[in-house]
């Protein structure tokens, strides 16, 4: 800081006021490191309490030093608080993150030692006081993923937007997918340089290796050379490997001065990218959440899907606004499978560990057809930790939203009570919406046994009004030798018989494993009454973005139906509807026992739309048409029945199929017929 300034040269004086904020700079980065050690001597207990008199005495001491120097105790005092909030954040954080107990990391990326994943994750974990990073190298952001789930790696870096290029969609997908946590982020900024071997020269060069991203953030520079050729090439760092491995001083490669010093490469020229200011995000990912102390500012990440109509998407914000939180990101992605909806990214101020974060995330339930949460980490971009969510009182507009009242007494189930909504819930299915007056027709075989049976149900379907298509591809046997089911290939059948017809279907799935596969390809998942509590079943389809409708167990009772779909809608998927078909009782003179009567208990308990299915409570066919006319008396929304256009010759519940026009009559009577 002695450098010569002489008194009249202005520019010179910039440069000695720009040499002491480097300094300073410095300094603050330096102090940090000394609470990371106090926080790391402080050890794993408690998050510090504040020592605000030792926090006093110590601003009383800086201005009294201050004041020897001449400056004022206004900027001092500001200053410092500014300062010891700092280093009360970083103890606070260092002391909630769960490796708080060790030096060393293994950390899944995309790409390869040098490359920006490995210099961001740097950034990330030095500034939390964890030097000694061994990288798990995968070649595609899923296998990052996975590295994290099977435990090969601590935690995983990916970056998932930047400033130039934007989101990085594959990115987002697995974060929905998969179940990670996000338990930091970290913004990088990109500075792409020319590398080339020891002593090459620009002019020299003829061909270049770079990420087709880098390149085509150089572009301008790229397409100035000449007589050079791009090779669009891996990633950044496997650039800069390779044109070392070469050894050719004709060839150069575009990545980061660190990945050149890596790899043993001089840095030709810096600033070679079209836009100077090129910032990545990074998001860090665990299999664990991140706890986060009291008082630490943090972020919380979601996906959320709404409904496809007028206002959907306001009336889930509108949860935030009334709530006084504050959302910081929104961004759209179409769902994978399922084009014609959308998925949503927010990010917003607060952590899920805050009582009034929890309940407006509970709130926000109520405005969405799904939900997941995706994590809550210290966020150093924020100012305080949102003192969160005090409710506004005067929302600024419209119907404000629904305060959840208390369940009237203890019960196991929470989101699909009445309490927590008071609206129907209104699952939409293609055109179909269950929940509202008009009584939805779901019909079909019990299985899909063929290309012909399953297009003549499905013609049937269509021709008599009805609006779903229903067919069983695995099939729950009570007995191992009955039909078991044609699979995935009877899948496919359904599949292709909705689409010639237009009509959405419904189909069982049993397996946890297959729930994605069968959510690709049916609109609604079925859990029929033997999986009624197959708990890890429930959590999957409750994973899934397709609605769920649920069969009552042939000897659960009401509220354990409930609690089971408590388990799907805790996972996040709000698409949830009952359907009752026939319970056991000591009558042996109908199949099952149809309980009507469990219609109107369940609308005083649920908000969640209720269907009847007559076929399987009765088992005979010629019950099920004034059975069917009791469900939609007593209220149902829906009915769904078994239809064959042979139902001698079914392979599974032929007696209590109907036959095509028999169903057709049925829509007549029931004022359903087109
Ligand atoms: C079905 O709907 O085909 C079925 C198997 O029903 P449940 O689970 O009610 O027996
Ligand atoms: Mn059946």
């Amino acid at each position: 800081m002695d450098s010569p300034i002489s008194p009249d040269d202005i520019e010179s004086i910039r440069a000695g006021i720009d040499e002491v904020d480097a300094g300073i700079l410095e300094l603050l980065a330096q102090r940090r490191t000394f609470s990371l050690r106090v926080a790391r001597l402080k050890g794993t207990q408690d998050a510090p309490s504040r020592d605000l008199l030792r926090e006093e005495d110590l601003i009383a001491e800086r201005i009294a030093g201050g004041l020897d120097h001449g400056l004022d105790t206004g900027l001092i005092n500001s200053l410092w608080r500014e300062i010891i909030n700092d280093s009360v954040r970083v103890q606070r954080e260092f002391l909630g993150r769960s490796e708080v107990d060790r030096d060393s990391l293994t950390v899944a990326i995309q790409g390869i030692e040098g490359s920006y994943s490995s210099l961001a994750s740097r950034q990330f974990f030095d500034a939390r006081g964890i030097t000694d990073l061994s990288f798990v190298r995968s070649d595609t952001f899923a296998d990052a993923f996975e590295a994290v789930i099977d435990g090969r790696a601590d935690v995983g870096v990916v970056p998932i937007e930047n400033t130039t290029a934007g989101a990085i969609s594959e990115v987002y997908d697995l974060l929905l997918e998969r179940e990670l946590h996000v338990i930091g982020d970290t913004r990088y900024r990109v500075r792409h340089c020319l590398l080339g071997l020891p002593g090459a020269s620009v002019a020299a060069l003829r061909r270049i290796y770079a990420h087709p991203q880098a390149a085509a953030q150089c572009s301008d520079f790229l397409s100035g050379l000449e007589d050079c050729e791009v090779i669009v090439f891996g990633d950044t760092a496997l650039s800069s490997k390779k044109i070392a491995e070469l050894g050719d001083s004709t060839v150069g490669a575009i990545a980061s001065e660190d990945a050149g010093r890596l790899y043993g490469l001089d840095v030709l020229l810096t600033g070679v990218a079209n836009r100077d200011q090129n910032f990545t995000r990074f998001v860090v990912l665990s299999t664990e959440a991140a706890h986060i102390p009291e008082g630490v500012p943090a972020k919380t990440s979601i996906v959320m899907a709404v409904g496809n109509h007028p206002g959907a998407l306001m009336d889930a914000l509108a949860v935030f606004r009334d709530t006084g939180t504050n959302l910081v990101k929104l961004e759209s992605r179409p769902i994978p499978d399922n084009p014609t909806d959308e998925l949503f990214y927010l990010d917003f101020e607060g952590a899920v560990e805050d009582p009034p974060v929890a309940a407006m995330l509970e709130t926000l339930t109520t405005h969405v057809h799904f939900l997941k949460v995706l994590g809550s980490y210290p966020s150093r971009d924020l100012r305080s930790r949102a003192p969160t969510a005090a409710p506004n009182r005067n929302p600024t507009r419209s119907a404000p939203v629904e305060e959840p009242a208390k369940p009237s007494k203890p019960v196991g189930y929470k989101l699909g009570s009445r309490g927590h909504k008071k609206r129907n819930t209104i699952v939409e299915v293609g055109e179909a919406r269950i929940g509202e007056d008009r009584l939805v027709m779901i019909a079909g075989p019990c299985a899909v046994e063929s290309w012909d049976q399953v297009m003549a149900a499905a013609r049937a379907v269509k021709d008599y009004g009805g609006s779903i298509l229903r067919g069983g591809c695995f099939k729950p046997r009570t007995s191992p030798y009955s039909f078991q089911g044609l699979g995935f290939e009877g899948l496919e059948m359904l599949f292709e018989a909705g689409k010639a017809f237009g009509l959405p279907v419904v189909t069982e799935v049993i397996s946890p494993e297959d729930v994605s596969a069968v959510a690709a390809k049916a609109d609604v998942l079925q859990i029929g009454a033997r999986n009624m509590q197959n708990f890890s079943l429930l959590s999957a389809v409750g994973r899934s973005h397709r609605p769920v409708m649920l069969k009552r167990g042939m000897s659960s009772s009401i509220d354990e139906w409930l609690q089971a779909a408590e388990y799907i809608l805790a996972e996040g998927n709000q698409q949830v509807f009952l359907c009752e078909r026939g319970i056991r009782t000591f009558e042996t003179s109908t199949r099952n026992t149809l309980d009507l009567s469990a219609v109107p208990v369940l609308m005083q308990r649920t908000h969640l739309p209720v269907i009847v299915d007559p076929s399987h409570a009765a088992g005979e066919r010629l019950l099920v048409a004034p059975l069917a006319h009791a469900a939609a008396a007593v209220g149902a929304h829906g009915i769904m029945v078994e239809i064959h256009p042979d139902p001698d010759n079914a392979l599974s519940d032929g007696p209590q199929s109907l036959e095509l026009d028999q169903f057709g009559r049925l829509m007549d009577s029931l004022g359903l017929a087109r």
